[in-house]
């Protein structure tokens, strides 16, 4: 099992970009002419119904359906057969997801591939979800609508990035799936990862008790989709790094995992971090263990490259800014100069970015947007989460439908 599970047909997603830089596109047109949003299910212009295409990365307004006949058995009236609104070549046809009417309210769109009937009910980002938390229980379908909402952001960048995105269902070795749980008096659930499986504490989506923790834990920063991106890491690190030719790199930028973890996060809660963490790592949390050093600094590649995408998708150009700013050059890489000037661009436009979007927050009096230092070390390590998913994203050969060699690798 080796890649997006739901693709049966070639994908015809742009190549990746050495200038563009953009993964997924958030900027969307319906058939009126007005701008339509990623989270949108329907147009408020002119009411079409909206759906996201996985495969595609694009949210498309849908052509209306006939009136259900009146004897039509209700099981195919769900069943229904979507089209774009605007032609496609070759044409494409879809089944909308069944979360679409429930709490998560999910607009995704599953390709269908000859079969007119969909193999899953569910789209691919609804088919990642394993449990979710009793929903007869005050306030649960609000927390889950808000961690289905930040998964789909999740899940379309991930695609967009072209990482391997399949639900354990599919592949129970390498599979990913998620667990939604509320924590009971005998069972605190811990937000983590394990065996492929991301275990997310839904109370996290309760903004007091997360605002609570952060400020208890010190944090600048807490967020659903920061949790999801940060539990990822550890979930890419088994199956992008672990048995892979990147482990040595990886030890030699982020020391060696093989230190004991449970002691290390011990003595991180008793002790704090080390007074100089700012020195090497994207946040204090990073510094407890090589582990979590990884899988925050993945968090930050995804901060950094989502937003991007988001700004140039709308035609915000962080090289364009008018804000005076020293950039990063290639000697803060040392020895890995490997794929660097695509790096430091984004890099740079990241930066440049972060600081004017920080000035707006201030205009509004709001906590920073990117309440963050990036140190050398910390970029050197951006740079091989960088590295190590464009391999991954060169493996993918869209006129094929399949991986091939990977044009980077750590040699
Ligand atoms: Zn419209
Ligand atoms: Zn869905
Ligand atoms: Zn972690």
């Amino acid at each position: 099992m080796n890649s997006v599970s739901l693709l049966d047909t070639p994908v015809s997603r742009p190549p990746p970009s050495d200038a563009g830089l953009i993964n997924v596109s958030r900027a969307f047109v319906c058939r009126c002419g007005q701008p339509i949003f990623f989270r949108n299910s329907i147009c408020l212009a002119c009411g079409a119904p909206l759906g996201y295409d996985p495969e595609r990365g694009v949210l498309i307004p849908l052509a209306d359906q006939p009136e259900p006949e009146a004897d039509q058995p209700e099981s195919e009236a769900d069943n229904e057969v979507w089209q774009s609104a605007e032609p496609t070549q070759p044409e494409r046809r879809y089944a909308r997801c069944s979360n679409l009417n429930t709490a998560a309210g999910c607009n995704w769109l599953t390709p269908l591939g000859n079969a007119l009937t969909p193999t899953h009910t569910l789209c691919l980002c609804c088919r990642l979800t394993r449990r979710i938390p009793d929903l007869g229980v005050d306030d649960h379908a609000g927390w889950w609508c808000r961690i289905e909402t930040a998964k789909r952001r999740l899940v379309s960048s991930l695609l967009g990035m072209r990482l391997p995105v399949v639900p354990l269902d599919d592949d129970p070795e390498q599979g990913l799936a998620f667990d939604i749980l509320t924590s009971s008096d005998e069972t605190p659930i811990v937000t983590g990862h394990e065996d492929g499986v991301i275990t997310l504490d839904a109370q996290e989506a309760d903004d007091p008790t997360r605002e609570l923790r952060r400020t208890q834990l010190l944090e600048p920063y807490r967020t659903l989709l920061g949790h999801l991106r940060h539990e990822t890491g550890h979930y890419y690190w088994r199956r992008l790094v672990e048995h892979s030719d990147w482990l040595e790199l990886f030890r030699s930028e982020f020391g060696d995992e093989r230190e004991d973890y449970r002691a290390a996060l011990q003595k991180h809660y008793s002790e704090g971090p080390p007074p100089d963490w700012r020195l090497n790592h994207v946040s204090a949390y990073a510094s407890s263990h090589p582990w979590e050093d990884w899988a925050e600094t993945w968090a930050h590649y995804l901060h950094m490259t989502d937003t991007l995408d988001t700004a140039q998708s709308f035609g915000l150009q962080g090289e364009r800014l008018e804000l005076v700013y020293e950039p990063f050059e290639a000697s803060v890489l040392g020895q890995s100069g490997v794929h660097s000037a695509t790096f430091l661009r984004l890099l740079n436009q990241w930066m440049q970015l972060a600081g004017v979007l920080n000035e707006l927050s201030r205009s509004m009096g709001m906590p920073d947007f990117y309440p963050f230092v990036l140190s050398p070390p910390a970029v050197r390590k951006l740079h091989l989460v960088h590295r190590i998913i464009g391999a991954v994203d060169a493996r993918w050969n869209p006129d094929l439908g399949t991986w091939s060699e990977p044009l980077d690798d750590p040699s």
